[in-house]
């Protein structure tokens, strides 16, 4: 299971397995999930958000 790494919500997958989400390598070069409606919520402060 997937966890989205900002709101700590479970990240959906779509029928094909397909995450509802993206990976972002945050700057400690830390691999990091943001689902879908975070996504939509930060969108270009999205990497600072995770740097916080
Ligand atoms: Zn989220």
């Amino acid at each position: 299971m997937v966890k989205c790494d900002l709101c700590k919500e479970k990240v959906q997958k779509t029928f094909l397995g397909k995450l509802l989400g993206t990976f972002i390598k945050s700057s400690d070069g830390v691999q990091k999930v943001v689902c879908s409606s975070c996504q939509r919520s930060f969108s270009s402060s999205l990497r600072d958000e995770l740097d916080k």
